[in-house]
This record gives structure tokens, C-alpha cells and sequence, in this order.
């Protein structure tokens, strides 16, 4: 595939819904003008998905990235912080759980900390694993402020994320990309030329006869995947037997209460509903699975939860689980939608596309296309959707619920090979299985495991060398340091109402 780009090289991005937008800010930033020109091609007329509110921590070194001010970006997006997501419904009914962000205590000689708590546990303690976990301590008292960049080392320090209306954050990135030289182009994508003889993407044809040709071609255009896809036919691994939901039904609502700092996930009888708290609305949607509930009986269920009045008609969304095989093919890279999906269950798509797009910065052509370079970039793809893929399995088949014929298949459907051992590993002593590429560390994976209902039979046993004395009182100082740091905290809402209330 040793094809010579030529010179002047013209990246083109199809797609100008969130991932398109953060495809040409982070590159424009990065190539800073001096690789080649950067178009990015949208169509009004098609609009984008339009939903997708909920981000993990990462984002913030995006953002840092980007050189934008936390509090101005807050304000313009409408945006609240996020410490976790509360589970409920989902082990068992009336049953919740919290998978908080960032670790609960820390590392004790080479040993991690829920080992130390394991073995208090198996002695009569019984303090609850949340009560190590700063953003947990927080999220419970509705509490939040960043940590301020000097705090004392080794100190309990809250680890967060945001809320935000997707459709703001795409214009805020689109302001970024456009002052950093990126061309926008609006128009329909009608035709999709190749060359002759290797079938690589030559240009696009607009429906106004404009042709945009280009050397590297990003596909942003969401489900529909116009170029990886429809163009280039690469083929789609469907995970639906796995991850059974295919719809969504969304609906911002009024809020009527404190802006709580974390997002809600309500498992009900065919599904799970979101509740994002944002500053102007609440955002709420149920994903469902068509096999097990229609349409009209979704849309009910999501309406019959609201915290408030409903500030528009129910959108309806339909999806299947799964990946492109080669995200990369030919000179076309897909990022977002046109990549795969997931449902938001754990608020991984923003970050995939995030991930994708740093993969691809480390890995950009210069004058050709290798193909190790190319199996490269799946490969490492392919991981981390599969570490995904295997964590929100986990919360589906983990579950005592037998109430209704979705939750019967997920609690006895067969998983992955990949899961299966990582569920023993854990089960038999509390050991997290380690991977390259894997976004969630292992804190996530105990809240998740241990919220679930699976119980470790014992714990490693380094952690039985220090003497228990020792143990009670190291535990109950981390208890006590998080929860006096969370005391002077401010409230969430008294945060956001005095630093970055939106104008
Ligand atoms: P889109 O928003 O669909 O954008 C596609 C773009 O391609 C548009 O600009 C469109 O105009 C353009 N286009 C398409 N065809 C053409 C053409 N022929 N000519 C010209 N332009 C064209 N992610 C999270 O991280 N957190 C969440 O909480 C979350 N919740 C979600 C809930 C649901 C129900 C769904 C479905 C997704 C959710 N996501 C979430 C995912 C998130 O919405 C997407 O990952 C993100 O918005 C990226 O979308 P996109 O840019 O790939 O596609």
C-alpha cells in the first residue's frame, strides 16, 4: 500500500456533528498549518445526531489541549460536573450502586487498596468502599469544586468529568478549528469518487456540482459510516447478541431540583434510562431493546420518569452494537458514530473518538500509507473497543434480576472468553485483569464488580503483611481525610451558580 500522497497534503473530514468538529480542532492545533490544508464538509440539511451529554475525565486533557479556560467553556455549554454514575435497578430492584471516577484510597506497598479493604471486610468492618473514593464522598453530599492545582500531595483529590449539550460543544470546537485555519464547506455529499486502480477515496461531489478532493479522508458522518461504509464497504462486527438494546428515545426536561454532579442509570424491565443533569434542562432518554418492548411502550416508560415538564418531543434513535473491523481502510479513518457504537451506558463515545483521534495524530501518514501503520491503528482500536465492549457486558450479565425476558437473557446469555476470565480472576481474589489500551483502570472495574454482586472469595495476600492495627487505622484516616475534604467543599449548584453560571 506504499501509495505516495501528494505533495501539499489535504486532509478532508466528513462530518460536522461532534466528532467531525473535534476531528478539525485537535488537528488544526496540532498540524498548526504545517502538514497540509485541513476541509471539513457538513450538511445542514442532515443535521447531526444531536444527543450525547455525558463525558468521563479524560476530556479534560482535550480540552487542555485545546488551550480552552474551563470556566468559559462551562458557561457556553451549559455544562455541570460529573463525579460518576449512579446505578439503580440494575443488580436488583430497589438495589443502587455509585461507579465513582477516580480511585478509592491508594496503592499500599505495590498492593491496591481494595485489597486492604477486602481484608477488613473479611474481619467484620464494614465500611463501604465509597466511603475511600473522594468523587463518591462528594457526589453523595452533592458537593463539587476542581481541586485546585496545588493541593497537597497525596491528599484526597476529587477526579470529574462534565455534563454538556453536545450541539454547543460542536460550536464551541468548530469556533477553535476555524480560527486555527480550518476551511468549512457546507453541503451534501452525493458521490464518492475513487481512483482506479487501488480504490482509494479521490473527492467528493457536493449536490452544488463543488468537488472537494483530498489525500486522507476522516469519516465524522455518523451511523450511516458514507465513506468506511457505503464507499468502501468495510465490513461491521455486530456485538447486538451481547449488548441487545438497538433504540434510544430521548427528551430534555425541566429540572426542578439541585443540580446533582453525577449522571443517573435506571435499569427498567427492557432497558435503562439516563438522566444528565445540565444547567438549562435535564437530559433523559431510555434505551431499549426492540425485541423486548415497542416503540410507543418506550416512550411512555421515559415519559412516565421525568423529573419534570418535557421541553420537547421524544426523539427516537436506532442503533446496532458494534465495530467497524478496520476503523482504518484504504486512506479513510472513521471517528465517531462511523466507527462504531456502544450505548452510552458509560459515556464512551466522546472519549472514543477522543482516543481515536490522539491514535491517529501518533500515527499520521507523511508521504504514503504503510500498511503496518494501518493494522497499527486497528489493532490498537480493536482493543480498546473490546475492553468497552467487555465492561458494559459486565453490568448487563452480572445481575440477579429475573423479571422480566430482557434481564432472563442477559443473566444467562454466554459472554466473551475475554470477560469470563476476568470475571474469575476477580471472583476468586479480587484481581483485575490488565490490558494495553484499557480506558477503564481498575477502580472502575472494582465499583462495577462489587456493585453487580460479584464477591471476591479472598484477596491478595501481600496485603495481609502489614498488621491489622495498622490497616484499621490507615483505612480510617483516608475515611476521614475525604470526608473532611468533602465537608468544606461548596455545594455543586452553589458552584456553578457563583463561577459559571451560562449567561
Ligand atoms: P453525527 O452527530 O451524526 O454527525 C454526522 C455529521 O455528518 C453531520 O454533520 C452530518 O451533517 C454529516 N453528514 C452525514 N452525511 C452527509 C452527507 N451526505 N453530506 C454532508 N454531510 C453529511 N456519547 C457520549 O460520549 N456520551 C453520551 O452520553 C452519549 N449519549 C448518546 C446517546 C445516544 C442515544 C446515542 C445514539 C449516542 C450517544 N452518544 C454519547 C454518542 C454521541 O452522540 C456521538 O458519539 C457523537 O455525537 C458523535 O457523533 P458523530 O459526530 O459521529 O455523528
Amino acid at each position: 500500500m506504499a501509495e505516495a500522497m501528494r505533495s501539499g497534503r489535504r486532509i478532508v473530514i466528513v462530518g460536522g456533528g461532534t466528532a467531525g468538529w473535534m476531528a478539525a480542532a485537535v488537528l488544526a492545533r496540532v498540524l498548526k498549518g504545517r502538514y497540509g490544508t485541513i476541509e471539513l464538509v457538513e450538511s445542514a440539511e442532515i443535521g447531526t445526531v444531536g444527543v450525547g451529554e455525558a463525558t468521563i475525565p479524560p476530556i479534560q486533557f482535550l480540552n487542555h489541549l485545546l488551550g480552552i479556560d474551563e470556566v468559559d467553556f462551562v458557561r457556553k455549554t451549559q455544562a455541570t460536573f460529573k463525579l460518576g454514575i449512579e446505578f439503580v435497578d440494575w443488580t436488583r430492584l430497589n438495589h443502587r450502586y455509585f461507579h465513582p471516577f477516580g480511585p478509592h484510597g491508594h496503592t499500599i506497598d505495590a498492593v491496591s487498596f481494595h485489597h486492604y479493604w477486602l481484608r477488613q471486610r473479611a474481619k467484620g468492618d464494614t465500611s463501604d468502599i465509597g466511603d475511600y473514593s473522594p468523587s463518591t464522598v462528594a457526589a453523595r453530599m452533592g458537593k463539587f469544586q476542581p481541586p485546585a492545582p496545588d493541593a497537597r500531595p497525596g491528599g484526597p483529590v476529587i477526579a470529574y468529568a462534565y455534563h454538556f449539550d453536545a450541539g454547543l460543544y460542536a460550536q464551541y470546537l468548530r469556533g477553535i478549528a476555524e480560527r486555527n485555519g480550518v476551511k468549512r464547506t457546507e453541503g451534501k455529499i452525493v458521490q464518492v469518487t475513487r481512483r482506479a486502480p487501488d480504490g482509494f477515496i479521490d473527492s467528493l461531489v457536493l449536490e452544488n456540482g463543488t468537488r472537494v478532493a483530498g489525500d486522507l479522508f476522516v469519516d465524522c458522518s455518523g451511523f450511516r459510516g458514507l465513506l468506511i461504509g457505503e464507499t468502501l464497504k468495510a465490513p461491521y462486527e455486530d456485538w447486538s447478541h451481547w449488548l441487545p438494546c438497538d433504540r434510544a428515545v430521548a427528551v430534555p426536561c425541566e429540572g426542578v431540583a439541585a443540580i446533582t454532579p453525577y449522571t443517573r442509570s435506571t435499569a427498567r424491565p427492557a432497558g435503562w434510562q439516563w438522566r444528565i443533569p445540565l444547567q438549562h434542562r435535564i437530559g433523559n432518554g431510555h434505551v431499549y431493546s426492540s425485541r423486548f418492548i415497542s416503540d410507543d411502550e418506550a416512550t411512555a416508560t421515559l415519559l412516565a420518569n421525568l423529573d419534570g415538564r418535557p421541553l420537547a418531543d421524544p426523539r427516537p434513535l436506532r442503533f446496532t452494537t458494534g465495530r467497524r473491523r478496520n476503523s482504518w481502510t484504504k486512506n479513510c479513518i472513521s471517528l465517531g458514530l462511523a466507527s462504531g457504537f456502544m450505548e452510552p451506558l458509560e459515556s464512551t463515545s466522546i472519549h472514543l473518538v477522543q482516543s481515536g483521534l490522539f491514535r491517529m495524530v501518533s500515527l499520521l501518514p507523511r508521504d504514503g500509507f504503510e500498511q503496518a501503520t494501518v493494522d497499527e491503528y486497528n489493532r490498537l482500536t480493536n482493543i480498546e473497543y473490546e475492553q468497552i465492549r467487555d465492561f458494559l457486558i459486565l453490568h448487563y450479565h452480572a445481575v440477579e434480576r429475573d423479571d422480566s425476558p430482557l434481564w432472563n437473557y442477559c443473566r444467562t446469555m454466554e459472554i466473551p472468553d475475554s470477560l469470563r476470565h476476568k470475571i474469575d480472576l476477580f471472583r476468586a481474589r479480587g484481581r483485575i485483569a490488565r490490558f494495553d489500551e484499557q480506558l477503564f483502570a481498575e477502580p472502575s472495574w472494582v465499583a462495577v464488580f462489587l456493585g453487580q454482586g460479584i464477591q471476591p472469595h479472598s484477596y491478595d495476600p501481600v496485603a495481609d503483611v502489614m498488621p491489622e492495627a495498622e490497616v484499621t487505622a490507615r483505612l480510617a484516616r483516608i475515611r476521614e481525610a475525604i470526608r473532611r475534604m468533602a465537608d468544606a467543599l461548596p455545594t455543586h449548584a452553589d458552584f456553578i451558580n457563583r463561577h459559571c453560571r451560562a449567561d
